[in-house]
């Protein structure tokens, strides 16, 4: 990052005459306006609305902003600070955006500088957590003889001697702390100047560092990629039985018809093979031996691409009437079972758009981007395409910020977040799974939902918006069967292939019976153990993670909790521990009940941890594999067990809810789901809608190739009427009976929700403030429009006590922005009272 680059050699193009101005600049807090700051004059010329500016901010911090607008209109009341440098020479930001950021600040109630926060990859931020070091040629060390030689040299100043002593002592260093440390206002002038010095290095502290994967690469030399070649090779290793034995290895793993492709010296060595032999072979140039940057998904080289897949009738029938609904409408929903090859069908509709050279973008939840569908549009549409996804490096997330930005990259497929990319001409943009929850973002604000801010961003580019889901949200088909999008259903499965059979196991009758293995029906092990005789591979879903949920005491029930929330511990078997998956605190098993004293602690329940080792017992013969949030911590575990999934290492994989998006396992034919009661009566009104969801989705994994898919539901609940419904899998008929719940109730898509969550440490104070406010809002919105105070189903997240306030606004009745305007008035008005100083309201719009 050259944050410091310097502008003074151009300095001369400056105008005559020396007018003062001044920049809007957006910064990252959550304060609800943009900040005027005065440009120095050399600066005139060159700041401009989307450059990214530095500029002090309190007494000793300094940030990244970007400016909004230039003014000659001086602020009022107050002399503003100067800019402190300028980081770009061009926009970085477009309009476009800057509208983006200003419309879902306005549309989910929060700063600009919120958004601009979530939007800027951190390789383009200067924030609080950039850290500063000594530069690497600067000699360490160094002593008081060598110093004074030095400040002749570097012309250094007393101030600048400091803080280069200050970091000789403490290694790194934020902007802040040496500030304090210190006790510097204008900290930022002398880092400046050491960094100008090259004394001096600033460098975001990244979670992880990105450099690029390298490998070494052996192939054959060209002259001997033939028959003929190969037999000469040969001739030349006479003397040498292991030199032959690296041949023979190099042709068994790569035949000659592969050239030019090569393999890697480690996989060529494998255990045994002479390295100095290889070392010979390529000084006689018979191999070659290059480096190799690998992708981190280890993709294979895209040489060349796919041939052209033809689509099916039904498929392409699909998309001309995508096409055609595009005559009138911007949105169509696409509603393709699982299986319909809704890839296959974007592809065609992605190809043709880019053909008439405009931008695509496609959003996919987070956990399905790692998986193999970006492995097939990679090998489609080769590395033209960015792939934007949360677990990237800030470096490669800036390159395909920059690669947008420059027209490089046309094509983008990302997560949520990705809709902040300075896109210019947009022609489509596709939303996969649009129903998923992971699109709406919780915490930190903007608590913004991208599928419905694409929405916004289409319109701004007028292009077209594809929503694709096997089982769309509630909302998303009340509008197209409003014919406010087009509608575009494929309910049959690509090939042979046809939607698995349900079957519901009875839990209560089979642990009377007293059949249960563990927590498997004999029903499901049976037939899991048929499946393994074949050579079929096993999904287990589980939607609870850890060894069991909670530990109780046989004696009093006593049941261990968090100290700072209110929920129990998960147990968690493997580290011996007890976990909260709310705020991570963490501590050892107790040995004794804190009530009672007695040792009987048992684990009640079952997550994927317990599931996972009760079938190391049962199936000692099998492979298994778990998939959740414990075990793809690291960047590449998530890749890693699909892969080895895949490969078929593994025979049975038990996982959360991240093994039921998008994935496409050839050899899965049974699907195992568990616990399934606990989502169905989950108090959320929108639990049926989930549940309906989760359960097809995970449906949705069997049978994709054979036909012969079969899904194993064990419940107590087996007479339920949605499971009637999902097992025919009758998403029509699902809707149809939910519509009408949402209707008579009053939600969404016939209301907007918004949620007020007022916090504070005291359980009488967040009472207090949230029933204050909930009466200021009464009057003017109604009093059955605004639903509560009352304590959330966790009551205490963080060691903050929560109520929860329900706004329903009835759809089309509110002029939305000026509703907006008076809610966030009233909580102004509550912050203002001094009593409620430590109150905190988290506004979320639309909440899900
Ligand atoms: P969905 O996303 O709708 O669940 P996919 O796009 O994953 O479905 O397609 C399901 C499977 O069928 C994939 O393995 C895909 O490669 C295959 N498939 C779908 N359509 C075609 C086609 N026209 N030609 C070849 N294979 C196809
Ligand atoms: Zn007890
Ligand atoms: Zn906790």
């Amino acid at each position: 990052m050259s944050l410091f680059s310097s502008f003074s050699d151009t300095s001369n193009s400056i105008s005559t005459e020396r007018k003062t101005l001044f920049a809007e600049v957006i910064i990252p807090v959550p304060l609800k306006t943009t900040f005027t700051y005065r440009i120095p004059f050399e600066l005139n010329d060159f700041v401009q609305s989307g450059v990214r500016v530095v500029i002090p901010f309190g007494r000793k911090r300094v940030l990244t902003g970007v400016v909004k607008s230039v003014t000659q209109e001086a602020p009022k009341g107050y002399s503003a600070k100067y800019i402190l440098e300028l980081l770009d020479e061009e926009p970085l930001i477009t309009q476009t955006q800057i509208w983006f950021w200003s419309w879902i600040a306005s549309y989910y109630m929060c700063s600009i500088g919120e958004v601009m926060n979530a939007a800027l990859p951190s390789g383009l931020k200067l924030s609080s957590t950039s850290r500063l070091q000594l530069h690497p040629d600067w000699k360490n060390g160094i002593n008081q003889e060598e110093i004074k030689e030095k400040q002749a040299e570097y012309d250094l100043s007393e101030d600048e001697i400091r803080l280069i002593n200050l970091l000789e002592l403490e290694n790194s260093l934020t902007y802040e702390q040496a500030g304090e440390k210190l006790d510097l206002q204008d900290v930022y002038q002398i880092i400046k100047k050491l960094t100008q010095k090259r004394i001096v290095i600033i460098f975001e502290e990244l979670k992880e560092k990105y450099s690029p994967l390298k490998e070494k690469q052996i192939r054959i030399a060209e002259k001997y990629a033939t028959q003929e070649g190969i037999a000469e090779a040969f001739t030349k290793t006479t003397r040498s039985v292991k030199q032959e034995e690296l041949l023979l290895t190099y042709l068994s793993k790569n035949p000659i018809k592969n050239y030019p492709k090569s393999i890697s010296k480690k996989e060529l060595l494998g255990e045994n093979l002479s390295a100095s032999s290889l070392k010979t072979l390529i000084k006689n140039g018979i191999f070659e031996e290059f480096e190799k940057t690998l992708s981190r998904f280890e993709f294979e080289e895209w040489t060349e691409t796919e041939s052209q897949i033809s689509l099916t009738s039904t498929q392409e029938n699909a998309v001309n009437q995508i096409f055609e609904h595009f005559q009138d409408k911007s949105t169509v929903l696409l509603h393709g079972i699982t299986g319909s090859g809704k890839t296959e069908m974007y592809v065609s509709l992605i190809e043709q758009v880019l053909q008439s050279g405009s931008q695509v973008l496609m959003l996919l939840p987070e956990i399905a981007l790692t998986s193999q569908i970006v492995v097939r549009l990679k090998r489609i549409f080769g590395n033209a395409v960015g792939v934007y996804h949360s677990r990237f490096s800030d470096n490669e997330r800036v390159e395909v910020w920059k690669g947008v930005l420059n027209g490089d990259i046309n094509f983008v497929i990302g997560v949520r977040s990705s809709v902040f990319l300075p896109f210019e001409h947009l022609g489509l943009i596709i939303v996969d799974e649009e129903h998923d929850p992971s699109y709406k973002q919780y915490d930190p604000a903007p608590r913004y939902h991208a599928r419905d801010a694409a929405l916004v961003l289409a319109h701004k580019h007028q292009a077209k918006v594809v929503l694709g889901s096997a089982t769309p949200s509630v909302e998303s088909y009340f509008l197209a069967k409003q014919k406010q999008y087009g509608l575009v259903e494929v309910l049959q499965r690509f090939g042979e292939a046809t939607l698995p059979e349900i079957q519901l196991v009875d839990l209560k009758k089979s642990k009377k019976r007293k059949e249960l293995k563990e927590n498997f029906t004999l029903e499901l092990f049976e037939q899991m153990k048929t499946a393994l005789e074949q050579h079929e591979q096993v999904l287990l879903f589980q939607n609870r993670r850890g060894y069991a949920p909670y530990l109780s005491c046989e004696v009093c029930e006593w049941i261990p909790e968090c100290q700072n929330c209110s929920v129990s511990l998960t147990y968690h078997q493997r580290a011996n521990e007890l976990r909260c998956h709310y705020c991570g605190f963490s501590t050892k098993v107790p040995q004794t009940c804190s009530a009672c004293s007695s040792t009987k602690i048992y684990p009640k329940g079952f997550g994927t941890q317990k599931l996972e080792e009760d079938l190391q017992v049962l199936l000692p013969e099998s492979r298994i594999a778990r998939m959740d949030k414990d075990t793809t911590r690291t960047r590449t575990g998530y890749e890693k067990i699909i892969d080895a999934f895949e490969k078929h290492e593994v025979d049975i994989l038990v996982g959360t809810q991240m093994i039921t998006k998008g994935l496409d396992f050839e050899k899965v034919n049974l699907v195992g789901v568990f616990d399934a009661d606990r989502i169905l009566f989950f108090p959320d009104f929108r639990s049926s809608e989930r549940f309906m969801q989760l359960i097809m989705q995970v449906s949705g994994r069997a049978g994709r190739r054979s036909g012969k898919g079969k899904v194993v539901i064990q419940t107590n609940s087996p007479s339920h009427p949605l499971f009637a419904i999902i097992s025919l899998h009758d998403y029509q008929t699902f809707y149809n009976q939910e519509i009408l719940e949402r209707q008579e109730y009053s939600y969404p898509p016939f209301a907007r929700l918004i949620k007020l969550m007022v916090r504070h440490e005291e359980r009488e104070m967040a009472q207090k403030a949230a029933f204050i406010l909930s009466k200021k809002l009464q009057p003017k919105l109604g009093a059955g429009r605004v639903l509560g105070p009352e304590a959330p189903i966790i009551e205490r997240i963080r060691n903050k006590f929560q109520q929860a306030i329900l706004i329903k606004l009835e759809r089309n009745k509110f002029d939305l922005g000026k509703t907006k305007e008076f809610i966030q008035s009233q909580i102004d008005e509550l912050y203002k009272d001094k009593s409620f100083k430590k109150i905190q309201v988290v506004v979320d719009v639309d909440f899900v």
